[in-house]
């Protein structure tokens, strides 16, 4: 595909723009109707806390539905989003950095003192548009934060569909696509019904909603996420048995750390006082967990992660590095995020975080990192 080519394919079309609008038109009035879990988010230094409605499950499915009884109806074109892959995204990004301009600007006005308003200005304005200067913005009563990220995890599943069906269209389905798709389709459905932990992660609870985080959720998720199902749209793909078997163990113990040492975490900061693996929780200090996944790394969660990652691109073989952009990516991102993390969190716990440091030694991956 030659520059120019690409170039015209980048354009955004107005039915790009009318693909996006609608898909937000709908997460917006799904997510306040629909019944849902009311969460509470941690406590803010203000002593504030913001509640959010946990119905990411259901608007998903309800969307799903919908497509599907469009598609029959042939209202709706399942490859609407194939075939316009390039266009949705560089009128995502735009989108994303018009966004965080409006979300720049209104937060240089806002005179709450609350914890999740109050503007963090710098001065320097390409710094506090990256990182952004307010930490829960809202739009109409939307937490916008938690409004992006359900976006983009959506919009990921979408993606995947659309390519699914353009392989099913196609005739080139292959084990291997189909291989791709179950795996990731179960992680995103797997965090939906686990949205309520997404509620304690530390973009919720730390990070303000600046263009990293909007670009993050809205284009990088979703966008660069599915570059293996793109991949394998125009690249053919067998695997034997022992690749088959291989890739669904490397799923399998991924997503049980992954989801397991996250699930530890929250049960934990609900009751300290819980069972971890069915004996009494080793805590140290009275707030940190030091048993079960979060004994035997401090980050057991990011090396989960890190093998759902690679199961995601395994089924591609290893004749290109180009579907294992996003288990690279995720190692450097993690990698970074976990220094970070350990930096907020030693200068919070302070002497605690220092005797969980010495119970427990290894990073995220033991004998290793
Ligand atoms: P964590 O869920 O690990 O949260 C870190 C926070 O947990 C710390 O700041 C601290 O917060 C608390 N904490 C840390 N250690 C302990 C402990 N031993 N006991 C009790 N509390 C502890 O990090 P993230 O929010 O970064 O990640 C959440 C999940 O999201 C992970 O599984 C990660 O892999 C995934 N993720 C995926 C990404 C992707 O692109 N696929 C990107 C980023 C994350 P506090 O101050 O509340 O105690």
């Amino acid at each position: 595909m030659d520059l120019g080519h690409l170039l015209h394919l980048l354009i955004p079309s107005w039915n790009s723009v009318a693909i996006l609008a609608l898909f937000f038109t709908y997460l917006a009035i799904a997510g306040p109707i629909l019944p849902g879990k009311p969460v509470p988010g941690a406590t803010l230094p203000d002593g504030s806390r913001l509640h959010y409605r946990c119905n990411g499950l259901l608007s998903l499915l309800v969307l799903v539905g919908l497509l599907g009884v469009g598609a029959k109806m042939d209202i709706v074109s399942l490859n609407a989003i194939s075939d316009r892959g390039l266009e949705l995204l560089s009128t995502t990004f735009l989108f994303s950095v018009l966004v965080t301009l409006v979300l720049y600007a209104a937060g240089c006005k806002s005179t709450n003192q609350g914890s999740s308003l109050e503007p963090h200005v710098t001065g320097n304005l390409l710094d506090d548009w990256w990182f952004g200067i307010q930490l829960n913005p809202q739009f109409m009563g939307i937490d916008l934060k938690f409004f992006f990220v359900r976006a983009g995890m959506m919009g990921w599943l979408f993606i995947n569909l659309s390519v699914l069906a353009r392989s099913v269209q196609d005739g080139t389905l292959s084990q291997s696509m189909m291989l791709y798709q179950l795996f990731c389709a179960l992680y995103i459905l797997d965090y939906f019904v686990h949205e309520e932990y997404m509620t304690s992660t530390w973009d919720i609870i730390a990070e303000r909603l600046g263009f990293m985080l909007v670009f993050g959720d809205l284009v990088w998720i979703p966008f660069t996420f599915s570059i293996q199902g793109w991949w394998l749209l125009s690249n053919k793909m067998e695997l034997g048995t022992a690749a088959v078997i291989a890739n669904c163990l490397t799923f399998l113990i991924g997503y049980l750390v992954f989801r397991g040492a996250n699930k530890q975490k929250h049960v934990f900061k609900k009751n300290p006082k819980a069972p971890i693996w069915g004996k009494p929780a080793r805590v140290i200090g009275g707030k940190l967990l030091a048993s079960g996944y979060w004994g035997i790394a401090r980050h057991c969660n990011y090396l989960g992660d890190l093998l759902l990652a690679l199961s995601f691109s395994l089924p591609c073989g290893i004749s290109s590095p180009v579907p294992y952009f996003y288990p690279i990516y995720l190692l450097i991102l993690l990698i970074w995020r976990e220094r970070r993390d350990e930096a907020r969190c030693a200068e919070k716990y302070r002497e605690i975080w220092a005797e969980y440091r010495r119970l427990v030694p290894w990073r995220i991956l033991p004998y290793v990192y």
